[in-house]
């Protein structure tokens, strides 16, 4: 009878993978980790969805985001369903699909403040790590290679010059990346990430964590490179 080698007793089948994606605003991981997550059907979760969800739901309250104990309760009763299917996520509170209501600038702008309540940040970990438990999942975010998901089989660093990641964000939310659109993103890109690296830290890969590059690389390209990963670190292919 022929004897598992040790790679193949220890390679995750497809439907117990995680794949953890971290990086900066603007890195494209989002949407990468989608593509990957469709192109091996897998489900997929973005992080950074919740902490948006739990700021729209505390602004819908009227609740004063420095309010750090009143927040955090709210991070523990929020109704938030995630919807994991990579090619159509949703996000919803309490039956109100709040996708396109968490996008917004005005979102944007102050998320950062509830990211960095550690009452919260405890709540939405403890709820992404259930997501990783059950396996099969590409998720992405800030702290996903090192708090959520430190064990996962693959965990990937997405990064991009910031002068790349300023034009694809203002193309994102002005549709073009002229000097204008580019200064009214900064606020969105190099702020938010200075605040948020002060509880969580994706700039610098930890051990184990693949570093992919996307400044030079198309979208197809970056899809490529993490999905090579997947495949050298588990045996798992598209
Ligand atoms: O990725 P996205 O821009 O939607 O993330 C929104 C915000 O959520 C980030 O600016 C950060 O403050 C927070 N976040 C986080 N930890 C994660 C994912 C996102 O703190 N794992």
């Amino acid at each position: 009878m022929p004897v598992p080698s040790a790679d193949t007793a220890s390679t995750p089948a497809r439907e117990n993978l995680v794949v953890a994606i971290d990086g900066p605003s603007g890195s494209g991981k989002s949407t990468v980790a989608r593509r990957v997550a469709a192109a091996l059907g897998l489900r997929y979760l973005d992080t950074g969805a919740m902490y948006r969800a739990v700021t729209w739901w505390a602004l819908e309250q009227g609740v004063d985001l420095a309010d750090t104990e009143r927040v955090a309760q709210l991070a523990q009763d929020i109704p938030l369903t995630m919807g994991e299917d990579p090619a159509e996520p949703t996000v919803v509170v309490g039956g109100t699909d709040i996708g396109a209501a968490i996008r917004t600038s005005d979102i944007s702008a102050v998320v950062s403040a509830v990211a960095t309540n550690l009452g919260v940040r405890a709540e939405l970990v403890a709820r992404q790590q259930a997501v990783a438990r059950a396996g099969g999942v590409v998720i992405e975010g800030r702290d996903i290679t090192t708090v959520v998901a430190p064990d996962a089989p693959v965990r990937v660093l997405l990064i991009a010059d910031e002068a790349v990641r300023l034009a694809r964000r203002a193309r994102e939310v002005h549709g073009t990346d002229d000097s204008v659109a580019v200064d009214a993103t900064r606020d969105q890109v190099v702020r938010r990430d200075a605040d948020d690296s002060t509880v969580a830290s994706f700039h610098e890969a930890a051990d184990g964590v693949d570093v992919v590059d996307s400044s030079l690389l198309s979208l197809d390209e970056t899809v490529d490179a993490v999905l090579a990963l997947v495949e050298k670190r588990t045996g798992v292919r598209a």
